[in-house]
């Protein structure tokens, strides 16, 4: 496996060396005395092998991958537009389908091919099969071909139990449950206020934070917690009928408005309830690398939108023009020889090169492309100090903003650049800005 992806030998060499030639050694009375050689390879445990284990799951995602492309094969129903047939996290594993057997079947001999060629089986008994709205019979045809049980939901992954609906007061036992343990373990103890205040901070409210993330909790369970954290906090118990030196909600408030700054569990839920809207309705994007230049605080907000235009590729040139039929000529304005599109204006245009050189020499960057791209990249990987390459941001934004105003200045007033006095220009708006954003 470590062949396919590409490993140089030396380190297979030294992996395969790991996995083949551990040895024990038995310590008697804090001496060690002999050792005997492992039949069977790396124990759990070794630092090692976690990492072989996510390749081997690497594996296992790229042929489950594989197989989502067949035809025969149909994604779950709520899981098609994302195209996911598993989730896993270490030894855990969730595989879904279309409820059908011919699917099914699918992920049952691609999960064999997996364990055929990598030696690791799934443990029957901890695993099941959980189906909704299929027949008895075809689910009957589902466990005999796999050999699991069939069972219902809710199951527990990572923690928390799954479930198809809203869930329930019931369901929320195992988390208050946990709560009342850990205060059982702390309760034989005689903790100070300051000692209660920190665990109830970073232990019980964290507990629950990880929850609220992920369900919607029933008003019923917010309130045992809030009651859980609020007894233990008075009396180091989980539950006590003492009440409090000051209200619950005076507690909850942020230190400087009089409180301890603990999280209000109901509110804390529908925050990360509206959160999780928020993304959803927003969406992920990839992230653009030109960002940082562009939004540097030593740029100025002028020069940032048309540098804003340009990395996407979004002036109005004279090729873009043509192309829109605006125009039927799409030479550069500025020579007159090439077509004006972005890739020539920064910086392959005579006028662009100088203008670059110039800011070349005036900033000391060594490079000798004319790539905005590459220039970039070279400053990204340059080894000058953090302000240094800000500066360098700024200038390109200037400068870009500059060859684009003397682009426009030959169409509207005809007048022929000059790169000495472009640069000149540049450096009496770029110096200035500088000294002001200094802190
Ligand atoms: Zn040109």
């Amino acid at each position: 496996m470590l062949e396919a992806l590409h490993f140089p030998e030396a380190f297979r060499e030294l992996v395969m060396e790991c996995v083949t030639t551990p040895k024990f050694y038995i310590m008697i009375n804090g001496v060690m005395r002999g050792f005997f050689s492992s039949a069977r390879g790396l124990r759990q445990g070794d630092p090692i092998s976690l990492f072989l284990f996510v390749l081997c799951m690497e594996y296992l995602s790229r042929i489950l991958n594989e197989m989502g492309e067949l035809q025969q094969f149909n994604y779950h129903p709520r899981c098609k537009d994302i195209r996911l047939t598993h989730m896993c996290f270490a030894d855990d594993l969730v595989m879904c389908c279309k409820g059908e057997y011919a699917s099914v079947y699918l992920l049952l001999r691609a999960f064999k091919l997996f364990s055929s060629s990598t030696g690791l089986q799934a443990n029957v008994s901890k695993s099941a099969i959980y189906t909704c709205g299929m027949n008895v019979r075809e689910r009957q045809r589902i466990v005999d071909v796999s050999g699991f049980s069939h069972q219902h939901l809710p199951f527990k992954y990572l923690g928390v139990p799954i479930c198809a609906k809203r869930i329930s007061n019931t369901q929320c036992e195992v988390l208050i449950e946990k709560m009342t343990a850990r205060i059982r373990l702390w309760s034989s103890r005689n903790l100070s206020y300051t000692a209660r205040t920190q665990l109830v901070q970073s232990v019980l409210l964290s507990i629950h934070q990880y929850w609220a993330q992920i369900f919607v909790l029933p008003q019923q369970v917010l309130k045992k917690i809030t009651q859980i954290c609020r007894d233990f906090l008075w009396s180091g118990q989980y539950f006590t009928l003492k009440s409090g030196y000051i209200a619950w909600e005076k507690v909850c408030t942020p230190k400087n408005e009089g409180g301890l700054g603990f999280r209000d569990v109901t509110k804390w839920n529908i925050a990360c309830m509206v959160r999780k809207v928020y993304d959803t309705l927003v969406g992920e994007h990839p992230k653009v690398h030109w960002a940082g230049i562009i939004w540097n605080r030593l740029s100025l907000p002028k020069h940032r939108f048309i540098s804003w235009l340009a990395f996407q590729e979004r002036l109005q040139t004279t090729s873009r023009l043509a192309a829109m039929g605006i125009t039927n000529q799409d030479n550069c304005l500025l020579c007159a020889m090439q077509k004006e599109d972005h890739y020539h204006l920064f910086f392959q245009c005579p006028y662009s090169k100088g203008c670059l050189q110039a800011f070349k020499e005036w900033l000391s960057i060594t490079t000798s492309t004319t790539d905005l791209k590459l220039l970039i990249r070279w400053i990204q990987r340059s080894r000058k100090s953090k302000f240094q390459k800000n500066v360098m941001y700024a200038g390109i934004t200037g400068l870009i903003y500059k060859i684009w105003q003397s682009r426009n200045k030959v169409f509207w007033e005809m007048c022929a650049p000059n790169i000495d006095a472009s640069c000149k220009q540049l450096k009496n708006i770029v110096k200035p800005r500088v000294r002001v954003v200094l802190p």
